[in-house]
């Protein structure tokens, strides 16, 4: 490659006119490296293997070529890219400040952070989420309060969020669950009126909205997931957190161990500070993200249209062949005031009505070849919470919608990418299951 263009300058090493070579602090990525992330990202199909290895031997001679014609990128991490990235989230979530990190974890550590959670402080969580949730809570022995669910959408219930509030209530977490905004407008209200930090879980609803607003904008802080099991992804892992309060201004820092190039001690390059939260400060941990994620990512974002449009729709297809199916329950689709992100397809059955309940309609649906990816257990289950000195019983006993919703009543489809036969298929198969429950079979 030819090294003496013109290199990127990072705050360590801005050589100015001596020009030293960015691989002076770092290697470059050449084609073979490209080659072999190719090979990794596009693997030979079923039967194709010898095809694919000729392809891949002309791609890798012409990725020479262009090397020849290229410049390195110089910076992988924190550069250019990311602000770019950061930028464009911003101006789409009409948010303040947006700030690309490792994951959404490390986003709700900052929201955490900054709210001034201390051991003994209270989170009220809902008692379905993934884990990473309230793993900062637990982490440093604050006291997780599960809210139990709503039952049409399995979110949390701001009803037994109020139930739940006590004066150590310092966050509540609400979880977009398959992309379907919670009801926010109560949880705002009770966090003015009990000066509560709310740190919204949009691991889930990246493009959604509620009453207007983009989800993740509602709360005091919101984070997104882009880890490879969301609608879009930043190469396997990837987060967003996003605020409007103006302690985003320190989202550089928060995301870096404290550096601060803004205004350097003497004779060094840069300054390290602590972050100010609500009650005091803090330090930073280090949840940098790479330049490659955020190509990837900002790529991502400009087909999150098409994807949620397919989502919507495959869901509006299910739903009109399952609604009025008895013992069927469909999930509640987009309206004047909400717009999911069809992250998941939440089915129901009324045991009652269904001639036996989920448990036995999973069987029967995954015996016909459906796939189904019900999230999540109830935090309750896990041995973290009896580890930690939970008394579990008591926890799921404060959570009865929850404990039935899970046991007996509801699981995920998948949405997306499916041909219309495949969707039609799926239908078909849900309502055939359901029929021979009801005969009794
Ligand atoms: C995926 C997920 C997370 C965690 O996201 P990461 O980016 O992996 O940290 C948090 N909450 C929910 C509900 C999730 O599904």
């Amino acid at each position: 490659m030819n090294k003496k263009k013109k290199k990127t300058a990072d705050f360590r090493y801005d050589t100015g006119p001596a020009r030293v070579s960015w691989a002076a602090v770092g290697e470059y990525v050449n084609q073979n490296e490209i080659t072999d992330i190719i090979k990794f990202l596009f693997q030979p199909a079923k039967g194709r293997a010898i095809k694919y290895q000729g392809q891949l031997k002309r791609v890798s001679r012409e990725l020479e070529k262009l090397a020849n014609l290229a410049q390195p990128a110089g910076k992988l991490s924190l550069g250019g890219k990311v602000k770019a990235l950061e930028e464009q989230v911003a101006k789409l979530l009409k948010a303040k400040h947006a700030v690309f990190l490792t994951n959404a974890t490390a986003g709700f550590e900052i929201a955490y952070k900054y709210a001034g959670l201390q051991p003994g402080d209270e989170v009220i969580a809902p008692a379905i989420t993934f884990i990473a949730s309230i793993a900062y809570p637990l982490s440093i022995g604050a006291k997780v309060v599960l809210a139990d669910l709503d039952p049409r959408t399995i979110n949390m219930d701001p009803k037994d969020v109020e139930r739940k509030i006590t004066s150590r209530t310092k966050v509540i977490i609400p979880v977009h669950i398959g992309g379907y905004p919670v009801d926010m407008a109560p949880i705002m209200r009770l966090a003015r009126k009990h000066d509560i930090t709310v740190i919204e879980d949009a691991a889930h609803a990246f493009g959604g909205s509620y009453r207007g607003k983009p989800i993740g904008t509602i709360g005091h802080f919101g984070a997104f997931s882009f880890h490879e099991v969301k609608n879009i992804n930043s190469l396997g892992e990837g987060g967003v957190l996003c605020t409007n309060l103006a302690f985003g201004k320190d989202f550089p820092q928060a995301r870096f161990v404290g550096v601060d190039t803004a205004r350097p001690i003497s004779k060094w390059l840069y300054d390290v500070r602590a972050l100010k939260g609500k009650s005091g400060y803090f330090g930073a941990g280090n949840h940098s993200s790479t330049e490659i994620q955020a190509v990837c990512l900002s790529s991502q974002i400009k087909r999150l249209k098409t994807i949620i449009t397919k989502r919507r729709q495959a869901a509006a297809y299910l739903n009109r062949r399952l609604r009025g199916v008895k013992g069927i329950i469909t999930p509640p689709l987009d309206d004047k005031h909400i717009k999911g992100t069809y992250h998941l397809y939440l089915l129901q059955v009324d045991p009652d009505k269904a001639g036996g309940d989920i448990q036995l309609f999973k069987k029967k649906i995954a015996a016909r070849g459906v796939v189904q990816i019900p999230h999540f257990a109830p935090l309750y289950k896990f041995r973290i919470m009896r580890q930690m000195g939970y008394d579990t019983a008591a926890l799921a006993a404060s959570c009865p919608v929850t404990e039935e919703a899970f046991e007996h009543r509801f699981t995920h489809l998948p949405l997306y990418d499916f041909t219309p036969e495949q969707l039609k298929y799926m239908a078909d198969m849900v309502i055939e299951a359901v029929a021979e429950m009801r005969k009794g079979n």
